[in-house]
């Protein structure tokens, strides 16, 4: 049984949100068919395909998180120019056209292997949560109108769980948590944990003091992402509890205030 009360309130949510803004009509469909149509012929175009005869070695060890993963699905990998350590995922909901996940020429240039496959592993975490379908269904029926409070609310929960959700993709991807350490300082500063000498366990208990400081201003993030803060406290739970006891009653509170506070940042 599963207590991790990440997967299991955004589960709930997802099935929350999928009954209200779920595709009623072929005309809805259509929309997200053309979404994805150009959304795929315009990212391939502008971004470099990451193929054995481009970027070999970048190419192999896409597949070989993808593999680690279970992805199955048609998904493709793209280079975008980037300077920032950044990437994307947009998931396709036909068979007509596959899945994108992109990533930086930033993140590319300043990540070891390892710490790229944490990159790619979060975003494959999007991909095999189809949490882009949610989202496009979502602002179809709401962008004009705006949702109704509860169904907002529920949505900013629903997104912000899900890149807790997709972080701990990024850690089963490397398997490594020091490697999701240094990763994170590089997503977030831009430097090496390492040109510091800083021991990731001592980054890790300012962290944790930086999280209470943010649940205490009832602060959690922006309105598609938790604070990084909040996001590494995430990971070093998934990766440090014994048991999906402990799991449950360290991340619990995460979840709770990530839920209290949603609403503040709609
Ligand atoms: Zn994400």
């Amino acid at each position: 049984m599963n207590l991790n009360p990440v997967i299991i309130q955004r589960k709930n949510l997802r099935l929350k949100l999928w009954d209200d803004v779920r595709p009623m009509n072929d005309e809805q469909v259509k929309a997200e068919l053309i979404y994805m149509k150009y959304g795929f012929f315009d990212e391939s175009g502008f971004n470099l395909p990451i193929e054995p005869d481009t970027t070999p070695k970048l190419f192999h060890l896409c597949q070989a998180v993808r593999e680690r993963l279970n992805v199955h699905e048609k998904v493709v990998f793209q280079l975008d120019n980037r300077v920032r350590v950044q990437g994307g995922c947009i998931v396709s909901g036909n068979d007509q056209y596959p899945s994108i996940i992109h990533m930086s020429s930033g993140a590319v240039n300043t990540l070891s292997e390892d710490e790229l496959s944490v990159l790619i592993g979060h975003e494959l975490g999007h991909l095999i949560n189809k949490d882009g379908i949610v989202s496009f269904y979502f602002n179809l029926k709401y962008k004009k109108s705006g949702a109704p409070k509860k169904i907002a609310h529920w949505f900013n929960v629903y997104r912000l769980l899900s890149e807790l959700e997709a972080d701990r993709y990024a850690y089963l991807a490397c398997g490594d948590l020091d490697t999701c350490i240094s990763y994170e300082y590089k997503r977030i500063g831009g430097i090496d944990i390492k040109k510091f000498g800083v021991p990731a366990n001592q980054f890790i208990e300012g962290n944790h003091k930086r999280v209470q400081m943010f649940f205490d201003r009832g602060q959690i993030g922006s309105n598609t992402h938790p604070y990084d803060a909040i996001r590494t406290e995430a990971l070093h739970i998934f990766a440090t509890s014994k048991n999906s006891h402990e799991l449950s009653s360290r991340m619990y509170p995460l979840v709770y205030y990530i839920d209290k506070y949603a609403n503040e940042i709609i």
